[in-house]
């Protein structure tokens, strides 16, 4: 679904993505780990478009999408990005969040979209707040809305950059409900996280990133029990 080959990114003359490849294929979940700093951000934000990148390839579908000459927002209909946090417009309702794009941007009817966000906001327990602006949910509801809204667009591939890293511990894991459903949904995700046991239960894929590069990727099991690197074991031991 996602094919990215020989990427590298730098800001300058700092090199902070170096010779990426990567293969997300359709329904997995492929969890980037890594010290902060390491470019899981800036990888994910390269796959959305939101990145020029300085060489490799990124393919989508078989198309390549980092051709110049790729409209970026069309590529980004669907692939749809969560963020740490800050991610609902304050002036919008719920609602009003999770039906915008798929009107604006989908040309989805207003009846057809807030059907759809009604129901999947109800779903993920958001049924009271869904006339309400985010100012007055907490901060665990407002990333579950933030969710919604990026699902609302049916995205081929759902990007999560860290979206717990800002909550208080007893709200990530309402957080993590949502993405644990979507994945065993099917639905093909690439998140950058710090949680190490959610990765290890929910990846279909672990990558570890150390100084811009992967160092090593492979099967949850391995990359946890066994990895073949001394960093990622250093990693691991710091982390776990
Ligand atoms: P964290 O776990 O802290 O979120 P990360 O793995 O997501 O870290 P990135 O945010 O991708 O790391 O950053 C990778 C490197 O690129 C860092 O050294 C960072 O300082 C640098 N960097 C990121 N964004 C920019 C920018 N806009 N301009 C210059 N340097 C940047
Ligand atoms: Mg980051």
């Amino acid at each position: 679904l996602l094919e990215v080959s020989g990427l590298r990114k730098s800001y300058g003359d700092r090199v902070v993505l170096d010779d990426i490849a990567l293969t997300v294929a359709p329904h997995d979940v492929v969890c980037l780990i890594g010290a902060s700093g390491s470019g899981k951000s800036t990888l994910l934000r390269c796959l959305n478009l939101l990145e020029e990148i300085d060489d490799g390839v990124i393919r989508f579908e078989g198309r390549e999408i980092s051709d110049p000459l790729v409209d970026p927002r069309e590529v980004r209909k669907q692939i749809g990005m969560v963020f740490q946090a800050y991610n609902l417009f304050p002036h919008l309702s719920v609602l009003d969040n999770c039906t915008l794009a798929p009107r604006r941007v989908h040309g989805i009817s207003q009846s057809a979209a807030e059907a759809q966000a009604r129901e999947l906001l109800t779903r993920f327990g958001l049924g009271e707040h869904i006339d309400q602006h985010p100012d007055r949910l907490s901060g665990g509801q407002q990333q579950r809305a933030a969710l919604v809204r990026a699902l609302c667009t049916r995205p081929q591939v759902l990007l999560l950059d860290e979206i717990t890293a800002a909550l208080d511990p007893e709200l990530v894991g309402e957080v993590l409900e949502i993405v644990r459903a979507e994945a065993a949904a099917g639905m093909t995700m690439v998140l950058a996280t710090h949680e190490m046991a959610f990765a290890r239960e929910v990846a279909t894929k672990v990558c570890f990133l150390d100084q811009g590069r992967i160092l090593e990727q492979g099967p949850p099991a391995e990359i946890f029990s066994d990895p073949r690197e001394e960093r990622t074991r250093q990693f691991l031991r710091r982390v776990l």
